[in-house]
């Protein structure tokens, strides 16, 4: 048996509590792992008031980051990883479909994702297909910083340098600085050597987003963001705008980018619905572009500027398994800056 936090139903709180249940077996391609650490993301919220991902259903252990250690192969293929560090990525895909062939993880039709729709990281084990391990140096690298690095990480990659085609020498808007998806793409922009302006809510965070590399950070909650932003480019607006914010950021994303610039839109947590003046893109030649899902080639180059340096962990607090619903409320509350992580004990 395990100890697993375990949400049996749809609402606050105490929906989820600590359980023992039963050590999952892996299957013959899979590995069990000991999880060492694994990270929140707002969907670990979002879905315990309501489902939200295909395939999602209870009882559910949430947990999509996840570091740890390899103890038991369901097969032989998952023998040579046993007693490595590792850390996961979550997307679980059939590995033989025709999205899989075109490197499209997320279009498989049995896609399911460690977390949120199979059992995840916040208990003592998980399993995951050996496809799905990324070995690391657990000398050097920490559990807790590894556990930071997927779901935010992979997500600003594939919306500033997949999707977005940053170019060095640009001009990038990044929001949410002080977010995983935030202190991420600052560093990705900084490393592609891009211009960045970061959004940023409160003087505190603004000051830690420019300590993380961004040229400017401007103070959302202090009104006209968009007109600080073109102010701080001669008016001439971003070359690029990354809108992992959604609802009415979008338009306010359309009218900071330069004539001809282009936004990606890579999320929702501010709404599904977005309306937008048609004049702001079709009479200044800018363009949409949607975020698509992340790629493997993502993953493994997302984790491989981790492992060698370029970029580095941004963790706001690290909680004691048994405190996950301390962390969580930190979660909730926006007080933070850069990722909240849990560890076993
Ligand atoms: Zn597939």
């Amino acid at each position: 048996m395990m100890a697993a936090w375990v949400q049996r139903g749809f609402g606050g709180p105490d929906v989820v509590s600590r359980e023992e249940v039963r050590v999952p077996v892996p299957a013959s391609d899979e590995v069990l792992i000991r999880v060492a650490a694994c990270a929140l993301n707002r969907l670990d919220l979002l879905q315990r008031e309501s489902a939200l991902v295909g395939g999602f259903r209870l009882p559910h252990i949430a947990g999509m980051d996840i570091a740890g250690i390899v103890v038991a192969s369901g097969g032989v293929e998952g023998e040579s990883l046993l007693g490595q560090s590792v850390v996961l990525d979550p997307v679980v895909t059939c590995g033989a479909c025709a999205w899989c062939a075109r490197d499209l993880p997320g279009f498989c039709p049995t896609l399911r994702t460690i977390g949120s729709s199979r059992d995840g990281g916040f208990a003592d084990y998980v399993t995951a297909p050996v496809r799905n391990c990324h070995l690391y140096d657990a000398e050097s690298l920490s559990a807790v910083d590894m556990a930071s690095v997927p779901v935010a990480s992979v997500t600003a990659w594939r919306g500033l340098l997949g999707a977005g085609k940053l170019e060095p020498g640009e001009t990038v808007v990044i929001p949410g600085a002080g977010s995983g998806l935030g202190t991420a793409g600052i560093q990705i922009a900084r490393a592609r050597g891009a211009r960045v302006i970061a959004l940023a809510s409160g003087s505190d965070k603004c000051m830690r987003a420019r300590e993380l590399g961004a040229d400017v950070a401007i103070d959302r909650s202090a009104g006209d963001w968009v007109g600080a932003a073109r102010a701080e480019t001669s008016d001439l607006g971003a070359d690029l705008v990354w809108d992992h914010v959604g609802g009415a950021f979008l338009q306010q994303a359309i009218d900071a980018c330069a004539i001809g610039g282009r936004v990606v839109m890579s999320g929702t947590t501010a709404g599904n619905d977005s309306t937008i003046r048609n004049t702001s893109i079709f009479h200044y030649g800018r363009t949409l572009i949607g975020h698509g899902g992340y790629t493997r080639h993502d993953m493994q180059a997302t984790i491989e500027a981790y492992l060698c340096g370029k970029l580095r962990a941004v963790i706001d607090s690290v909680w004691d398994v048994t405190a996950l619903p301390d962390a969580m409320a930190r979660l909730e509350s926006g007080n933070f800056f850069g990722k909240i992580v849990i560890r076993s004990v």
